[in-house]
């Protein structure tokens, strides 16, 4: 380890925009976290980014910061689209303030892939090729090749939430029916469940016929209680996931499929039961030795994943993997 400085890793959500730093032996020395003010414009927004970067700079120097944001972002670190729900996003140079604010070079890249970019770099080269599939309010992925993120026209790649499953079938946030993300994402499980509701008996089912709040937390409570609709719920989720993630198999050829998000807190069993439905949707090479595995770094994965991004133009592969590594360590001893 050598003195470069610390890694500042920032994630700018529609509902928070938070920070760590990340220092050279691989310990988050410190966090910050502020609202975003979404309807209040760009402007706004990077004034609060600013102040979370100056919060984790008095740690002292900085040699990288890496940020990640919801939807597109172009080669200049320009956000592409409105996907973060904040007013005046599209269009809005992020790198050039967030560099300047941090006074180091900046990197700026789509939120799921820096997340897979840090579950890749966390397993300390044990993975080469790693496709990533984080299940929270919608459904992200990223994929990452030989430490290289693979990210398309402005970083839209791997956005396999609206792969269609079932053409015709429930209802999407992106305005089609039948995505992956209609029945796998934390709020769609919850919807399935309340949909399913007047079919059970079960104290899962009560609660949502009188109008409790059902999210993905809510049925694998239940599952964990043994209520049938939080079973039936669930098969349908990794049903659909382990459909797109088969397809997912055919085209990238991973060796490491990871699953993460807040839907996997509850949903103990999903990583293992993907394991055993995706090969039958896809044919036999394809699936062989492919090996899925939870996701290691949790809430966490987005932060490090921006952090060690930065990190990456500065070190060389050895370096990044053992830095990778032991920021996974310190996370999972957290
Ligand atoms: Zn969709």
């Amino acid at each position: 380890m050598g003195d470069r400085g610390a890694y500042l890793g920032l994630d700018i959500g529609g509902q928070s925009i938070r920070g760590i730093r990340l220092e050279e032996d691989g310990k988050v020395s410190r966090r910050a976290a502020m609202p975003t003010p979404a309807s209040s414009g760009a402007e706004a927004v990077l004034a609060v980014a600013a102040a979370v970067l100056a919060e984790l700079g008095e740690g002292g120097a900085v040699a990288a910061v890496g940020a990640g944001t919801p939807g597109g972002v172009d080669l200049s670190g320009r956000v592409v689209g409105e996907a973060a729900n904040i007013s005046g996003w599209n269009g809005v140079d992020l790198r050039s303030p967030i560099s300047r604010s941090a006074g180091a070079s900046a990197f700026v890249r789509n939120d799921g892939n820096l997340a897979a970019f840090a579950e890749w770099a966390s397993r300390g080269g044990r993975a080469r090729a790693l496709l990533f599939v984080g299940l929270g309010t919608g459904i992200g992925g990223g994929y990452i090749e030989d430490g290289r993120i693979l990210g398309g026209v402005d970083d839209k790649a791997l956005e396999i939430g609206h792969v269609i499953v079932y053409p015709d079938g429930r209802e999407c946030a992106c305005g089609r029916s039948g995505c992956a993300e209609a029945y796998a994402s934390g709020p769609s499980i919850g919807r399935i469940a309340v949909d399913l509701s007047p079919r059970f008996d079960t104290a899962l089912a009560r609660a949502a016929r009188a109008g409790a709040a059902v999210n993905a937390r809510e049925v694998y409570a239940a599952l964990a209680e043994g209520d049938e609709l939080a079973a039936e719920v669930h098969r349908i989720a990794a049903e659909a996931l382990s459909r797109v993630i088969a397809s997912a198999l055919a085209f990238l050829a991973p060796d490491t499929v990871v699953l993460g998000g807040g839907v996997l807190k509850g949903a103990t069993s999903l990583v293992a039961d993907v394991a055993a439905l995706a090969p039958r949707y896809v044919y036999d090479a394809a699936s062989e030795g492919v090996r899925f595995e939870a996701a290691l770094l949790g809430a966490d994965a987005g932060l490090l994943g921006a952090a060690l991004y930065g990190a990456s133009t500065l070190l060389s592969r050895e370096e990044l993997l053992l830095l990778g590594g032991r920021a996974a360590e310190f996370s999972i001893g957290r």
